[in-house]
């Protein structure tokens, strides 16, 4: 099975852009970034060439002048990073020279944009999108190298901004101050263009790359969370994952009526590893895990609890129901055999201890809960006794399976419901800190 069946949960989020992101070398990551800056100029490129070529309609709205001067810069600009960028592939990352050169195309970026944020006017919605051009940097550039330039790029557009008021206007394409009005507003309408044509479509640029940043943000946390949560060779939730989401389901209020846990042990697994060899048993384990969580009903949960020992949770469920639910993966896995490999397959039987937690308990842990949301120290103690108060049902049901096991195997036994009695050594059940806040009479309890 590949790895894009088994996690179907990352397939939906591995589209080719986050790959871009996530799987790309730094010598692919820097060559992008330097034809991104190509691209870019060349928008640039293309406009100018455009007004010169109708600079007969346009000669009151453009400086002749500082057009050819931009236009010449431009082509510099295009004609160096194609340069550049044609050599990165022959530097090796990771060297010295490999972050020199990313420097010298920043460098030559930033010199090129803020000679274009001059001309084009400082005050514009472009020369705004021109300096977040840095999120994109940060995706495919050493993030330290980004954030040092942007700096220096965010000090000359302060110089740019306010040096004018000591040293006299700067330089600008714009020739908008026209005592005719009509020519100030056909003149206004083309710069309004303009800067439609050159800020719009990097702006999109921009917006499309941090939606993609956040994907593969949310992308890692699928992966961390699903490796922390699940059992890699059963690929059923671990105990912890299984903990965490009874925890989730148990402080909803949908909860009616007791939940039920088995607990499931093999037997005499240790002979199926003897006689046909670990990886035998391994597979074995992951068809068992497989075959217990078909069977059971979709509300339940199923976790891997440790070596050769499953852990079903089942809300909503009655200790009788949770019996008879006991009972068929029983019988199912009696009658079916697993196979060992491709020739043989073997009948195997298990253990089955049932154990329950009443409905009032997990009624309290409901209102205990929405009395701690807000309040975060307070919810960590509750998560923790939650685990431990877990931890009590589980023995319960442990001590079920030990006289499964006793009683000669292969059949399920159940214990008593639990109650508040047996869960009073902890805080929040008892008189400890959480419960403080929770009034009893309110709670509709009677804890004893
Ligand atoms: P019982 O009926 O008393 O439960 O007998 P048992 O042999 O199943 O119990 P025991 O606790 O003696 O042995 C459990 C065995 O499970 C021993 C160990 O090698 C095996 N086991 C635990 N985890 C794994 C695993 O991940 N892969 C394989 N192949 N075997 C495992
Ligand atoms: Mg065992
Ligand atoms: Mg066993």
């Amino acid at each position: 099975m590949t790895r894009s069946k088994r996690l179907t949960i990352y397939t939906a989020l591995n589209s080719k852009a986050l790959r871009i992101i996530d799987d790309w070398s730094k010598t692919d990551k820097v060559t992008l970034m330097g034809r991104l800056m190509i691209y870019e100029a060349l928008t640039h490129w293309l406009w100018m060439v455009f007004v010169i070529f109708k600079m007969t309609s346009f000669d009151l709205f453009v400086d002749p002048y500082y057009l050819v001067v931009l236009l010449i810069g431009c082509t510099i600009f295009i004609f160096a990073i194609w340069v550049l960028n044609d050599q990165i592939p022959k530097i090796k990352p990771y060297k010295n020279r490999f972050i020199h050169h990313q420097m010298t195309m920043l460098v030559a970026y930033i010199t090129y944009i803020s000679g274009f944020i001059l001309l084009i006017g400082q005050d514009s919605f472009v020369s705004g999108i021109c300096i977040l051009s840095v999120v994109v940097g940060l995706l495919l550039v050493d993030r330290q190298i980004i954030w040092r330039l942007f700096l220096v790029q965010c000090v000359i557009t302060i110089a740019l901004t306010l040096l004018p008021y000591w040293i006299g206007e700067f330089p600008s394409l714009r020739q908008t101050t026209f005592a005719n009005n009509d020519v100030l507003e056909e003149s206004r309408f083309f710069w309004r263009l303009s800067y439609l044509y050159l800020g719009l479509p990097k702006a999109m640029a921009i917006v499309f790359t941090v939606r993609k940043l956040l994907d593969g943000i949310q992308y890692r946390k699928q992966l961390i969370r699903y490796k922390a949560e699940y059992d890699e060779l059963t690929k059923i939730r671990n105990r912890r994952g299984l903990f965490e989401i009874t925890r989730r389901s148990l402080c909803l209020e949908v909860n009616r009526y007791d939940c039920s846990f088995i607990l499931i042990d093999l037997d005499h697994f240790k002979q199926v590893n003897d006689v046909y060899g670990h990886l035998a048993g391994d597979k074995m384990l992951y068809q068992v895990a497989q075959l217990f969580k078909n069977i059971l009903p979709d509300s339940a949960k199923i976790g891997r609890y440790g070596g050769e020992e499953f852990l079903a949770v089942l809300p909503n469920t009655s200790s009788e129901a949770a019996l008879k639910i006991a009972h068929h993966l029983r019988t199912e896995l009696a009658c079916k055999p697993i196979d060992v490999d491709e020739n043989n397959a073997i009948a195997m039987t298990s253990s089955f201890g049932v154990a329950s937690l009443h409905i009032d308990c997990i009624d309290f842990i409901y209102k205990v809960h929405q009395r701690v949301l807000s309040q975060h120290q307070l919810q960590q103690q509750f998560n923790l006794e939650f685990i431990e108060m877990l931890k009590v049902v589980v023995d319960q049901a442990d001590q079920a399976l030990y006289d499964a096991k006793y009683q000669g195997r292969n059949r399920v036994m159940v214990s008593p419901v639990v109650y508040f009695d047996k869960l009073q050594h902890l805080g929040s059940f008892g008189s400890g800190v959480l419960i403080e806040p929770l009034d009893q009479e309110d709670a509709g309890l009677n804890v004893p």
